[in-house]
């Protein structure tokens, strides 16, 4: 074991990041990263956007959850809402929480659960071996030459 040591030849090839409905495809583009530090901040931009609906849908009186003390009880939006900042933090503030998870899980997910609507995960996947080159990525080229 490795312990808290980050080893970064443990993860080879290049990133594939992504939001889905548990049981079906994505309903955005899937994004090509070709290290785990971009696919982060992706994953992170990400996770903010859907974190900004739980923000207007606040049911605090003319609130919402950047008016109130950092993890206010307000209502369950707000709740979800503090729960996905921790995530945020962690992918920005600590690049390497990320790549522990790959180390040790081989691969990356976060479960955001609105308190209604369906719930959405969102992932990073390592894409090794035979199409680990980036430049031979169908999803790269597309993304680097739109049409
Ligand atoms: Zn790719
Ligand atoms: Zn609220």
């Amino acid at each position: 074991m490795e312990g808290n040591t980050v080893n970064f030849a443990a993860v080879t090839g290049h990133f594939h990041v992504g939001s889905n409905m548990p049981g079906y495809l994505p309903e955005t583009d899937v994004f090509c990263a070709e290290n785990l530090e971009l696919a982060g901040q992706y994953l992170a931009d990400e996770i903010e956007r859907s974190q900004e609906m739980m923000a207007e849908n606040c049911e605090g009186e003319g609130e919402t959850p950047d008016s109130q003390d950092m993890g206010s009880a307000c209502c369950a939006w707000c709740a979800e809402y503090w729960s996905m900042q921790t995530v945020i933090s962690g992918i920005r503030a600590v690049e390497h929480d990320v790549l522990h998870e790959f180390i040790r899980d081989g691969g990356y997910t976060y479960h955001h659960t609105p308190p209604t609507g369906a719930p959405v995960v969102f992932w990073i996947t390592n894409v090794a071996g035979a199409h680990g080159n980036i430049e031979t990525c169908d999803i790269y080229r597309d993304q680097e030459n739109p049409a």
